[in-house]
């Protein structure tokens, strides 16, 4: 077998239902390129048949196909981390298994690496979503941009390609909970974005809830950038300065005025009670949210388990 020159990762979880479409789609696709690759699937602790299923691939495929299988679910980011740490290729492309991303698309980003950029990310042509997934994934991320200066234009799409470089340095950063996209971005020395076509998830369900899409937002911004925690303590001196000035007002009309009462007539202290309780209470959680990684981090566990890897032996 060739060193290939293009790896492919894919994490799998529970995609029993698409699995068979994806590889009758995949492999083509790759084989079209005409150039040596491999596919590094990583099992990410599925309960349904997808194990066996990739069991099954590698076996009809052993020359191209590896496959990472994982001792339980740890979440979709750690199942491409540990495929990076399998890919032999110069260039690492990501996908997903449910086909939301062509696998035609691959020879596109690679076409594009080849004019000089380290890292090709793909922007999706006429998303499928309804609208108000749409408009909060857009503001979503104006506000990630500015905070955390990773420009991506769609935060949401999966299919990128990597130069080895920018995988090997993703593969020596020891972080347990990150978002690989933007860790990606922070190593590229010349990134670009293409246009990819977009298509429904081919079968199964999303595996992210409402609940998991706010957390990879946190993860994505706490994770790079600690300018939320800056922006609280600034939100904090503020509201103090306004505080005392409000304070000094009071008392000059109390004691030059003799007014007995002053901004009461603007100033509901009720309401503002509750508005500094909500933000003391954020404040908090955002601090949580810093201190949680930390111990996360300084516990130093395994990030995650590998039970098995199937792989030909030269
Ligand atoms: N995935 C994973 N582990 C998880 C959740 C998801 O490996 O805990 C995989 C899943 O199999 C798919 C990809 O990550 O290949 C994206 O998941 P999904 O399509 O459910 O996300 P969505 O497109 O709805 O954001
Ligand atoms: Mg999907």
């Amino acid at each position: 077998m060739a060193k290939p020159r293009v790896s492919v990762v894919i994490p799998v979880y529970n995609e029993e239902a698409v699995l068979p479409a994806l590889f009758a789609r995949l492999y083509p696709a790759l084989d079209a390129l005409g150039t040596p690759y491999e596919i590094v699937f990583v099992n990410d602790g599925s309960s349904d048949k997808s194990a066996a299923l990739l069991r099954e691939q590698f076996q009809k495929r052993p020359d191209v196909t590896r496959v990472v299988l994982f001792n339980g679910n740890f979440g979709q980011h750690m199942a491409i981390m540990a495929g990076f740490e399998q890919v032999r290729g110069e260039r690492v492309v990501t996908l997903d298994a449910d086909l939301q991303n062509p696998p035609e698309e691959i020879g596109n980003l690679l076409a594009k690496m080849d004019e000089g950029h380290d890292y090709v990310g793909s922007i999706r042509r006429m998303r499928q979503d309804v609208a108000w997934r749409r408009w909060a994934s857009k503001a979503m991320n104006r506000l990630r941009e500015r905070l955390t200066h990773i420009h991506m234009t769609d935060q949401g799409c999966m299919l990128r390609a990597y130069d080895r470089a920018i995988v090997d340095a993703i593969r020596s950063s020891r972080e347990v909970s990150t978002y690989i996209p933007a860790l990606a971005y922070s190593f590229s020395r010349n990134p670009t974005e293409i246009e990819v076509a977009h298509e429904e998830r081919h079968a199964g369900e999303s595996k992210y809830s409402l609940y998991r899409l706010i957390r990879l937002n946190f993860d994505l911004v706490t994770g790079f950038s600690v300018v939320p925690l800056q922006l609280f303590s600034l939100f904090g001196i503020l509201v103090s300065i306004l505080s005392v000035i409000v304070y000094v007002v009071v008392i000059v009309k109390r004691v030059v005025l003799g007014e007995s009462y002053g901004l009461e007539v603007i100033w509901d202290r009720d309401i503002l009670e509750f508005f500094l309780i909500g933000v003391q209470l954020f404040g908090l959680g955002l601090i949580g949210e810093y201190v949680g990684r930390i111990y996360q981090q300084v516990r130093e566990r395994p990030r995650y388990l590998i039970q098995a890897i199937l792989e030909k032996t030269e």
